[in-house]
């Protein structure tokens, strides 16, 4: 019987899978010494973020396929692993609907003032009418960066769920395919930021995409606006934004990505009441993590079967 290796415990779902056809161990130790005395027994290695290096894939005579719990292989040696004939599988989209979900329901929140709301009657306040009341997604422009497998679920959504006119910025994809979808194509970054109710980043963190939102682009934005990262922090230059949001000159930012993480606990964005925070997990609902261990295991089982 062939054996994989779990890193760290998975979603029940996909580790019952295999476990009808294979021998399966979870580790749940990351200690390189450890998994290298280990792994020479293993035909499948199971990782979320722990390093996959040269050393450790040496040390794995048997292996024939590493999954990554998620799409980024960057803490795998890709090159060594193809080298010596082993199979890298990844969960490809099992997660984009979550984090898509997610950032919209982020946006909500915030535009609709919900944690406030509910904060204010917990302290006996009863009447906000007089207050400036909430916004609706209904007729805004939502727009959004990068039209890959999240940004194109929420461009979805918002569109055909919120009745939001959705406008994409994404220089690599063609014009038609996203005006075919029913999207406006966007050319010019300024342009998007300028008009934008609502704008969301769904781009990697790449030299072209670090800080691609500045004080300069972030200056250009109504101060009615809204704005999400829940791609990677350092796509939106914290500092800058801080800045805006302080000055009320942009109305919140809902954050799920930071520059570190976690982010020290003097973070001046974490002391604002315009922004919505949560620690990076917009893919973890329960269904995407059952996806996500679903993805790894049939992508196991093709490779150990095949
Ligand atoms: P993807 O690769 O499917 O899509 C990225 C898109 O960005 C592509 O369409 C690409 O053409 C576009 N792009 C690249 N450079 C660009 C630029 N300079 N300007 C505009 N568009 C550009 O990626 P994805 O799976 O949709 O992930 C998007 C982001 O979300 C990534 O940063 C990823 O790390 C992050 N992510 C976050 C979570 C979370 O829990 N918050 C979970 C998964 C992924």
């Amino acid at each position: 019987m062939k054996k994989i290796l779990y890193i760290q415990p998975l979603h029940p779902s996909g580790m019952e899978f295999l476990k009808k056809k294979y021998h399966v161990f979870t580790a749940n130790n990351e200690d390189q010494q450890y998994l290298k005395s280990i792994i020479g027994d293993y035909h499948a290695v199971v990782t979320r973020l722990t390093v996959i290096d040269r050393e450790l894939i040496q040390s794995a005579e048997h292996l024939q396929v590493i999954a990554k719990h998620g799409v980024g292989t960057d803490n795998i040696d890709v090159k060594t692993a193809e080298q010596q004939g082993i199979k890298i599988v990844t969960t490809g989209d099992a997660n984009s609907r979550s984090v898509a979900e997610h950032t919209i329901f982020a946006l909500g929140a915030l535009s609709k003032r919900i944690v406030y709301l509910d904060q204010a009657m917990r302290h006996s306040k009863w009447q906000t009418r007089d207050e400036k009341g909430s916004v609706d997604f209904a007729g805004k422009t939502v727009g959004v960066i990068g039209f890959g497998r999240i940004g194109s679920k929420v461009a979805e959504i918002a569109k055909y769920g919120f009745e939001a006119k959705v406008h994409i910025y994404d220089p690599i994809m063609k014009r038609e395919e996203i005006e075919e979808r029913g999207f406006v194509y966007e050319q010019d970054l300024d342009e998007l930021c300028s008009k934008s109710d609502f704008l969301t980043v769904h781009v990697p963190l790449l030299e072209s995409t670090r800080n691609l939102i500045d004080g300069r682009r972030l200056a250009l934005m109504k101060p009615t606006a809204f704005i999400a990262n829940f791609a990677r922090g350092g796509i939106i230059n914290e500092a800058d934004l801080y800045q805006v949001l302080k000055a009320k000159k942009l109305a919140g930012a809902a954050l799920d990505a930071f520059e570190t993480e976690p982010p020290e606990e003097t973070l001046p964005l974490l002391h604002l009441s315009n922004v919505l925070l949560s620690p990076h997990c917009g893919t973890f609902s329960e269904d995407s993590k059952k996806r996500m261990s679903m993805a790894v295991a049939k992508g196991i089982d093709a490779v150990l079967s095949g």
